[in-house]
């Protein structure tokens, strides 16, 4: 997997923890304590899902329901 460093965009192989053009250290990914942080806007965006999908999978069931009577 590549990375890339945060500070000039240059990219490093896997187990480079310093970056060779400006030498900054970089930051290692699945990093247990920065793991919520780093996945916290899909959990947003998973939560957001949820709550647009939950109603409109209702809708959808008593739609169907109600086509069938009529
Ligand atoms: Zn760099």
């Amino acid at each position: 997997m590549a990375k890339y460093c945060s500070n000039c965009g240059t990219e490093l192989k896997d187990d480079q923890d310093v970056c060779l053009n400006c030498g900054v250290a970089v930051k290692k990914e699945n990093q247990s304590s920065d793991f919520f942080k780093d996945n916290d806007i899909d959990i947003v965006v998973l939560i957001v899902l949820a709550i647009i999908f939950l109603p409109a999978a209702l809708i959808y069931v008593l739609y169907k329901m109600s086509k069938k009577k009529g």
